[in-house]
């Protein structure tokens, strides 16, 4: 196991369209698979997306419970209260009319936060680490979360749902910062 980097905005691995991954996984995938739940839980993190490590194939991992409002756990005992959860291939299949806006963030744009209005409930179809095809509908959080860290599949960032302006000035904020 090891904890990887994590790249950090403007990076244009963020931008890469990911591939899907291929049943039964190889032993390189489980590894990566490995290594992005560390570095989530290192970091810390609710949710980590694999371009987020450079790996431009269509993994993310969250635990929404670990971090939540309704379950705080003590932070010094690290694995309690956890729920680690892995999607492959993840595929919305519905997204309610019904919207929400949560303040939301992320781990490649480290120290902000700005206010993202999504659909409120999703359907979602996605495949576990046997190869099994499972489908749920999800909403409140756990809906956000979702949306956040399959966007980053798709080649997108919270921060473009914001203004061009303050897209700008994240950026330079960003390149001020970690570059
Ligand atoms: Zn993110």
């Amino acid at each position: 196991m090891a904890i990887r980097k994590i790249l950090i905005h403007p990076d244009d691995r963020l931008r890469e369209i990911s591939k899907p991954v291929s049943f039964p996984l190889s032993d390189a995938v489980k590894q990566i698979i490995e290594d992005m739940a560390e570095t989530m839980y290192d970091a810390p993190g609710v949710g980590l997306a694999a371009p987020q490590i450079g790996v431009s194939l269509q993994i993310a991992v969250t635990d929404t419970l670990w971090r939540s409002d309704e379950v705080r756990h003590d932070p010094d005992k690290p694995g309690a209260d956890r729920d680690l959860k892995v999607w492959l291939n993840p595929e919305f299949l519905w997204k309610s009319d019904e919207i929400e806006t949560w303040e939301e963030g992320c781990l490649s744009v480290p120290e902000t936060y700005a206010n993202v209005t999504r659909p409120a409930a999703v359907r979602l179809r996605w495949f576990d680490m046997e190869g099994k095809q499972h489908e749920q509908d999800f909403t409140a959080f756990e809906a956000v979360a979702l949306q956040h860290e399959f966007d980053h599949l798709l080649g997108k960032l919270f921060i473009d749902y914001l203004s061009p302006l303050k897209r700008k000035m994240i950026t330079k904020k960003m390149k001020k910062l970690y570059k």
